[in-house]
């Protein structure tokens, strides 16, 4: 359920060195997060390349969540001595979480670099539409989550929602669009392949031929 109780009250409250135990002497907080991670193939293609960044995934269902932790669990074991400590997979972990309702209980203003929504849900009923993952309301505690600079990341392989995602996130003060080869230009080609090709729902539409839109963001800095 989404019982408060079952919720950090705030991002300080959060036991990170249980997430990440090789990390725990560094004081680090999560500075990418994926929303509605799924079976975690982003994050575990984002692992080694962030190695010094922590990533955190949520994901709300309940079985999906544990399969990722489990998935960690067993890549940090299989790579434990494979490479040098402390070891690859470290730096991930995933929550089970209602991303809508309390995203603002895990992450603090401004520790966000990038933020990841692959493939989320579509929610095709018009009266659906609130229960989508980006809303105004919503965009204001992302917007409170990101640093500025720092990157919104969608895909997804249903149209009306690309249109959806990219006029509320384009309307919104404290985003602007970037052009999918400046952000390759600033170093993150990789990390658009991930989000392209690296998800399991991503890799269900390749095989189906499907269309995929991608749109990038970038947090503004604060009006003075
Ligand atoms: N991003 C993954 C991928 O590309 O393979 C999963 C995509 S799947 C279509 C959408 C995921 O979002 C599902 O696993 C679903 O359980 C999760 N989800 C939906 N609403 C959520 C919410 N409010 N908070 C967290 N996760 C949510």
């Amino acid at each position: 359920s989404d019982h408060a109780l079952d919720y950090p009250p705030a991002p300080a409250a959060v036991d990170w060195a249980a997430h990440y135990p090789a990390f725990a002497a560094t004081g680090k907080v999560p500075a990418l997060a994926d929303v509605g991670c799924g079976f975690g193939g982003l994050l575990v293609a984002l692992a080694p390349l962030f190695p010094d960044e922590l990533i955190l995934g949520l994901e709300i269902r309940v079985q999906v969540s544990q399969y990722v932790q489990d998935r960690i669990a067993a890549l940090r074991t299989t790579h434990a001595h494979a490479h040098p400590s402390p070891g690859l997979y470290q730096n991930i972990s995933v929550v089970r979480a209602n991303a809508m309702k309390f995203l603002p209980n895990y992450f603090a203003r401004a520790s966000l670099r990038a933020l990841f929504f692959l493939f989320p849900d579509p929610h095709f009923k018009q009266r659906k539409h609130k229960a989508r993952i980006i809303s105004p309301a919503l965009l204001a505690e992302y917007a409170y989550a990101l640093r500025p600079g720092g990157i919104v990341y969608t895909i997804t392989d249903v149209r009306d929602l690309a249109q959806w995602m990219h006029r509320h996130l384009a309307a919104h003060p404290l985003f602007e669009p970037i052009a999918e080869q400046d952000v390759r230009a600033l170093g993150h080609a990789d990390v658009l392949d991930a989000v392209h090709s690296a998800t399991e729902e991503g890799k269900k539409v390749d095989r189906n031929n499907g269309q995929k839109w991608l749109a990038c963001f970038r947090r503004r800095e604060n009006p003075q």
